[in-house]
């Protein structure tokens, strides 16, 4: 019986949540033809065998209920709680994200869905979802083929090792490698099978030595395996090599399993001892962990007929946290054991250092899940332009700071900024995964009055260049009048472009615009500050903005 299965007996909650899904997408099915439904029974028993909580299972199932059915999440909210609603919310919240192909963008793009999914869990379901969609990729037309494996290797397979979990990482990159680099692919297919069955009846051959050697020295063998070099990253390695395939030591090693630290150096001494060990080849990954937290001995010998063989030596709990990375903390929590739960804080890791508490987390259920809320991207904003480009900003950064960071004339020239479809001031707090939309005008020039706000250090010198290298008009702007336009107006898409547009045309600087919130009637209120001190030039101004047939009213008055 399947791990689903299982949990499906012993939790009502699973019960539920499988039943309400397979109804809800009954009528539905993939691009394979298969029912809709085989896609989350796949996805939620990815989750079930990470040993995820129940409540991530069921998430698992209900993930696409709202993206892809009539049912909304307040209706998920009523049948399954607060915390179930928060994880689908958050996963078809992250099914908006999507990756354009810009590899500088890659590393913002990850950490904002890092940032957006507030809880792990909401990653770890989103893996799970993605890695079923990689399996079934064959079947989607061939366009979505591309950008989907290229999204899977660039931004979800990295963001699978960071978390630690190793096995889907390797999983997702070879299951995107054909549609990515499909050339390559082939080549390597044609060229490595060979190589490949010969490694592996070498190692076969040495592998009753070895463990003979093993017991005999009194160490508890847990497993020993081999394990072959993934096709990504051999492919990565060759490239490196001058494709020469006779380079690649690991391209199948030993893995031992042992039961503790001590015996994992005792083992790597019983193979130092049956062969000579390469200079520079051992690492020792226990001592001193990988940045995601892996944890292992490797070293490379010279073997029988002088060909070079990897070890990898581990302990179970390494095994697993090495496979399944953060999602085996879920494991250690379950089975509750006092040695593994030790050793799951022993070999702490450095991202989740980042992590507020990890260590504390172990107690109860709660406080271990806050831990994983995400909130150390609180001092960095990531806001998106409207094409979904990702910007790295500091907290307190407003509309400007933003227009800077995009370029320097998109910050002189700015005059206003939508927010999520929505006008907002210019000293205005963004925050995280907001769309924001700058609003210019040419010629414009920068006001004095933006260094009060803006926080980048950046936009700050680019303001004070853009008021010293003209003088001339720093004076001219001391001298002038501000005057606001109150303009009530039909709202219509493109009016504050309309609006700006003749007010540029005209000659004259625009300092902001707001659109009040509040409605009058079905009627805007769009304040705009412009610098002028003629009255015979704003009523000029005023004259031709009331040939703009939305707008029913303009005010002015002086600043
Ligand atoms: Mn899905």
């Amino acid at each position: 019986m399947s791990r689903l299965e299982e949990l499906k007996k012993s939790s009502k909650l699973i019960s539920e949540a499988y039943s309400f899904a397979k109804k809800a997408h009954s009528n539905q099915r993939r691009f394979s033809g298969r029912p809709y439904f085989t896609h989350l029974i796949e996805t939620a028993e990815y989750l079930a065998n990470w040993g995820m909580d129940e409540q991530t299972v069921a998430a698992g199932l209900l993930h696409d209920v709202v993206e892809d059915t009539n049912i909304t999440s307040d209706e998920i909210e009523k049948n399954f709680g607060k915390d179930i609603r928060t994880l689908v919310d958050g996963v078809t919240k992250l099914g908006q994200v999507k990756y354009l192909g810009d590899k500088t963008q890659a590393e913002n793009l990850r950490k904002l869905i890092l940032a957006m999914a507030k809880d792990l869990r909401v990653i770890l379901i989103k893996l799970a979802d993605r890695r079923h969609n990689m399996k079934t990729l064959a079947y989607m037309p061939p366009d979505k083929q591309k950008r989907i494996a290229i999204e899977t290797m660039e931004i979800y397979a990295p963001l699978a090792y960071r978390l630690g979990m190793q096995k889907l990482s390797g999983e997702l990159q070879d299951l995107s490698f054909p549609y990515v680099s499909p050339e390559e692919y082939k080549w390597l297919i044609e060229h490595i099978k060979e190589q490949y069955e010969d490694r592996e009846s070498y190692l076969k051959k040495l592998k009753p030595i070895v463990e003979k050697s093993i017991k005999e020295h009194g160490i508890s063998l847990v497993s020993i395996d081999f394990r072959a070099k993934r096709y990504t990253s051999l492919y990565k390695k060759l490239l490196m090599y001058d494709m020469d395939i006779d380079k690649i030591y690991d391209l199948v090693a030993f893995r031992i399993i042992v039961n503790d630290i001590e015996e994992c150096y005792a083992t790597l001494g019983v193979i130092h001892s049956l062969w000579t060990p390469i200079p520079g080849r051992f690492k020792d990954y226990i001592a001193m962990p990988k940045p995601n937290g892996y944890r292992s001995l490797h070293t490379t010998i010279l073997g029988p007929d002088k060909r070079i063989i990897e070890f990898q030596m581990r302990t179970t709990a390494m095994h697993e946290r090495a496979e399944n990375g953060i999602a085996a903390h879920w494991i250690y929590k379950e089975r509750g054991g006092k040695k593994r739960s030790r050793l799951a804080n022993e070999r702490e890791i450095k991202w989740l250092e980042q992590l507020r508490s990890w260590q504390k987390a172990g107690a109860d259920s709660q406080e271990f899940i806050d831990a994983f809320k995400i909130d150390f991207l609180s001092d960095r904003i990531l806001a998106l332009t409207p094409k979904g480009e990702v910007i790295d900003l500091p907290y307190g950064s407003t509309p400007v700071d933003f227009a800077y960071r995009i370029h320097t004339d998109i910050g002189n020239q700015c005059i206003g900024a939508k927010v999520n479809g929505k006008i907002v001031s210019l000293d205005h707090k963004l925050n995280s995964s907001d769309v924001v939309e700058i609003l210019t005008q040419k010629n414009k020039k920068p006001s004095a009055s933006w260094l009060e706000f803006v926080v980048t250090p950046s936009a700050k010198d680019h303001i004070r260049n853009a008021l010293k290298t003209n003088i001339y008009n720093r004076l001219v702007v001391h001298s002038k009048n501000q005057v606001e336009l109150k303009i009530i107006a039909e709202d219509k898409v493109g009016l504050l472009k309309d609006i700006s547009g003749i007010i540029s045309r005209s000659h004259v600087n625009i300092v902001g615009i707001k659109s009040s919130q509040q409605k009058r009637g079905s009627f805007h209120i769009i304040k705009v500050n412009c610098e002028i001190n003629n009255k015979k030039k704003i009523l000029k101004i005023i004259l031709k903005l009331k040939s703009l047939k939305e707008i029913k009213e303009i005010d002015y008055r002086f600043v």
